[in-house]
């Protein structure tokens, strides 16, 4: 028999609750128990969650950023299938319950160089993110309508490694005076396949329906086969419409006065969870 821990009332204490950008429109029933009001609760990071996030390594981050969902955010039964900018919302959301909102922001100005780090509200991330509609469809022709999702953070982690693969291969590539001209052609032609290949796999699982006449088809294999036969202007017309989906919260510029010219301008956010889980005191 388990007995009830008479420490319960001391855990860590559940945060906010809070709306996903996506609306959980994309999400299939039960990966994510949302409130009455549709949010989720949020709680703060434990000790372990913290260690989790000191790692520099991009593959083991993604694997802290996960298990760091699971920790606080246990209303989502499958964070993978997160659309990435809620993983990203989560992550601001879950910093915020643990440290609070102040972070750091480290600038150089484009005028006079001046170096700079100024205190930024990350609130301001979460009030500017953008509100998804419940469906994004995008017509090809008279006859064939397809609905659009935003990537799934599994998706966007696939698509970074790979992208991050081919572009430290060819990269070093330039400079390797073992590899013969011809072999260089030959490998930059399979990365660039291997990226159109990607781009492919990242808008097949961008297309969650196509409807036709009489019948609306979700059967993935069928999608897949029906993405890669169709014509070229088609393609660039739903790649188009994906690479807009895809926005990023990150993208939120924060308006920046440089203490040393007086200069104005816009920065991002540069996103690295060594830095962002940090206390600002
Ligand atoms: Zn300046």
């Amino acid at each position: 028999m388990s007995e009830e821990n008479p420490l319960k009332g001391y855990f860590r204490r559940e945060g906010p609750h809070v709306k996903l950008p996506s609306g959980g429109h994309f999400y299939p029933p039960g990966m994510i128990e949302l409130t009455l009001a549709g949010e989720v609760p949020i709680k703060p990071m434990t000790a372990t969650d913290e260690m989790m996030l000191q790692s520099p390594d991009a593959l083991l981050s993604n694997f802290a950023i996960q298990h760091i969902i699971q920790s606080c955010v246990p209303a989502v039964k499958n964070p993978l299938g997160l659309c990435s900018i809620d993983v990203d919302a989560l992550i601001v959301w879950i910093r915020i319950a643990t440290y609070g909102p102040k972070s750091m922001l480290d600038a150089t100005c484009p005028k006079c160089q001046a170096e700079a780090s100024f205190e930024i509200d990350l609130q301001q991330i979460l009030d500017n993110a953008p509100e998804f509609q419940k469906e994004y469809p995008v017509r090809v022709n008279d006859e064939v309508v397809i609905y659009l999702r935003p990537l799934t953070f599994e998706m966007g982690t696939k698509v970074s490694m790979i992208g991050f693969e081919q572009a430290s291969k060819l990269r070093n590539l330039v400079d390797d005076q073992t590899v013969s001209d011809d072999d260089k052609v030959k490998i930059v032609r399979e990365a660039s396949e291997k990226l159109a290949e990607l781009n492919a796999d990242m808008l097949i699982g961008s297309v969650y329906k196509v409807a036709i006449p009489n019948a609306e088809v979700t059967n993935r294999e069928h999608i897949r086969e029906f993405i890669k036969e169709i014509d070229a202007g088609s393609y660039k017309v739903i790649d188009e419409a994906m690479k807009k989906l895809n926005v990023k919260l990150f993208d939120h510029e924060f308006p920046i006065v440089c203490e040393a010219c007086g200069h104005q301008y816009a920065l991002k956010y540069e996103f690295n969870p060594a830095n962002f889980f940090a206390r600002v005191s």
